[in-house]
C-alpha cells in the first residue's frame, strides 16, 4: 500500500511517501518556515533535490504544496493523489488514551486534543497537520501513530512517580516515554536477529539529538528513560536529562529565573552542549576533544557513563539481557561511543568485536563470537513502522 507519512511540527512538516510492504521510499521532503514565508525541499531517489519558495501561511498550504509536487509531471512520482492510499501521522503524546495506533476520527482527534497539556509544543502542531490533510484529502483514511504508545506496557512500578498519588489519579502524571516507534522497530528487529526466541530481554539505546533507552521483555516495553516529557533520562544534545529538582529552586532563587527560563536552560542549553560549551553535535565534540578540549571530553565521558549506568539498571531490572541495540544518529554512526559504552561490561557477558564495530548506518551484529549478550547496530525506521501500522489499520 502506498502511504504518505506526515510529521508536522509547529513551523515545519516532514513527509515521506513510501510502500508499506518492503519499505521502498518514492519521495520525501520537508516544508519549512510555515507561517513565516515557506520553503519546500523535495527529494526523489536518483534525482536532484528540488528546493522551492512557496508561500505557506498555514499547514494547509504546506500539505497542498506537498501534494502538488507529488503529482507534478516532472518533479512528481504519481499521476494523481488518488494513488495515496492512506496518510500516517506521527503524533507525539498519546497520554494514557492510546496504547497503539488508531484510525483518525472525531473521537481520536478529541483524545489527542485532551493530551495537549502533556505535549503542549507538539500535539497542537500534529493536529494542524491532521486537520490540513482531512480538509484537502477528505476521502483518504488517516492514521495516528504515537511516540508514547509502545511504552504503555510498562508496569506501574516503572511508570509511577514517587509523588502524591493523587497527581497520577487526577492529573495523569506518570512516566510515558518517547521515541516509542523507534524502540518498537529496533526491538522487533533485534528479536528477529536473535532468532525469534520464545523469551527475550533487549535494551534499546536510541542515541540521537534526543536520546532514550528502553528495556523490552518478550517484545513489550517494561521501562524507559524519558518521563512525562522528553527532558528526562540521561544527558542529550541540549537537554539535561534527570536533574535534582533542588537545582531549579537554587538557580531560580539566585538568578531570578521564572520557570519558563529555567526550563529553557534545561531543554536548550544543557546536555553535552551545556557541559562542553562547544556544541550539541557529537561530531563537533569528538573533534574538540581530540584537540584537547577538556570540557568536550568531559561531556562525552558523562554521556557514556550515564548510558552505561542505565544499561546496568535495565539488565538488573529485567534479570539479565540478551541483546543491546544501538540506533539513531549517534548509535548508528559513532563506533567510538558504542565501544566506550560497552567497555567494562564483560562482567555482564557483553563482548564487542572492535573490527565488526567499525560500521556505520548498517544492520550488523557487532558482538564478539561467543559473547553471551549480543550487541546490534540497527538503523531505525520509524517511517516504515508508521506506514505498516497505517496500512494494517486501513485494511481492517
Ligand atoms: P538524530 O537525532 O538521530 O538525527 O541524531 C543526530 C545526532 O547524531 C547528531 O547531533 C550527531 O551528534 C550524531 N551523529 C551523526 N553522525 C555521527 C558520527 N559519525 N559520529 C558521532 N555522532 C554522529
Amino acid at each position: 500500500m502506498k502511504i504518505l507519512i506526515i510529521n508536522a511540527g509547529s513551523s515545519s512538516l516532514k513527509y515521506q511517501f513510501m510502500e508499506s510492504e518492503g519499505g521502498e521510499v518514492f519521495a520525501k521532503g520537508l516544508c519549512e518556515r510555515i507561517g513565516i514565508d515557506g520553503r519546500l525541499t523535495h527529494k526523489v531517489p536518483g534525482r536532484e533535490d528540488v528546493k522551492q519558495d512557496i508561500p505557506m501561511p498555514t499547514h494547509s498550504e504546506a500539505i497542498q504544496a506537498v501534494l502538488d509536487i507529488m503529482v507534478d509531471p516532472q518533479k512528481g512520482v504519481i499521476a494523481s493523489t488518488d494513488e495515496i492510499a492512506a496518510v500516517g501521522h506521527r503524533v507525539l503524546h498519546g497520554g494514557m488514551a492510546f496504547t497503539k495506533s488508531c484510525i483518525i476520527d472525531d473521537a481520536c482527534i478529541a483524545a489527542i486534543e485532551k493530551c495537549i497539556p502533556l505535549g503542549p509544543l507538539h500535539n497542537p502542531a500534529n493536529l494542524m497537520g491532521i486537520r490540513a490533510c482531512q480538509a484537502i484529502m477528505p476521502n483518504t483514511p488517516q492514521v495516528a501513530v504515537f511516540d508514547t504508545a509502545f511504552h504503555m506496557t510498562m508496569p506501574p512500578k516503572a511508570y509511577i512517580y514517587a509523588i502524591p498519588y493523587e497527581y497520577y489519579e487526577k492529573d495523569d502524571v506518570r512516566r510515558y516515554g518517547f521515541h516509542g516507534t523507534s524502540h518498537r522497530y529496533v526491538s522487533a528487529r533485534a528479536i528477529d536477529m536473535l532468532g525469534n526466541p520464545e523469551h527475550s530481554k533487549v535494551i534499546c539505546c536510541h542515541l540521537g539529538n534526543g536520546s532514550s533507552l528502553s528495556a523490552v521483555v518478550d517484545g513489550k516495553c517494561v521501562d524507559t528513560t524519558m518521563g512525562l516529557g522528553p527532558l528526562a533520562g540521561f544527558p542529550m544534545g541540549t537537554r539535561s536529562g534527570d536533574v535534582d529538582a533542588t537545582i531549579l529552586e537554587y538557580l531560580m532563587g539566585r538568578y531570578g529565573y521564572d520557570i519558563k527560563e529555567m526550563l529553557n536552560i534545561l531543554n536548550k542549553k544543557s546536555g553535552v552542549l551545556g557541559i562542553s560549551g562547544v556544541s550539541s553535535d557529537f561530531r563537533d565534540l569528538d573533534d574538540a576533544a581530540a584537540q584537547g578540549n577538556e570540557r568536550a571530553a568531559l561531556a562525552l565521558e558523562k554521556f557514556v557513563y550515564e548510558v552505561k549506568k542505565f544499561i546496568g539498571a535495565y539488565a538488573s531490572a529485567m534479570g539479565g539481557v540478551d541483546a543491546i541495540v544501538f540506533t539513531a544518529g549517534i548509535g548508528e554512526n559513532s563506533c567510538d561511543l558504542r565501544q566506550k559504552i560497552c567497555e567494562g561490561l564483560s562482567y555482564m557477558g557483553v563482548e564487542m568485536d572492535a573490527e565488526k564495530n567499525n560500521v556505520r548506518g548498517k544492520e550488523v551484529d557487532v558482538s564478539a563470537a561467543g559473547s553471551k549478550v549480543k550487541v546490534f547496530v540497527i538503523p531505525t525506521n520509524e517511517e516504515l513502522m508508521i506506514a505498516m501500522d497505517t496500512a494494517e489499520l486501513c485494511k481492517k
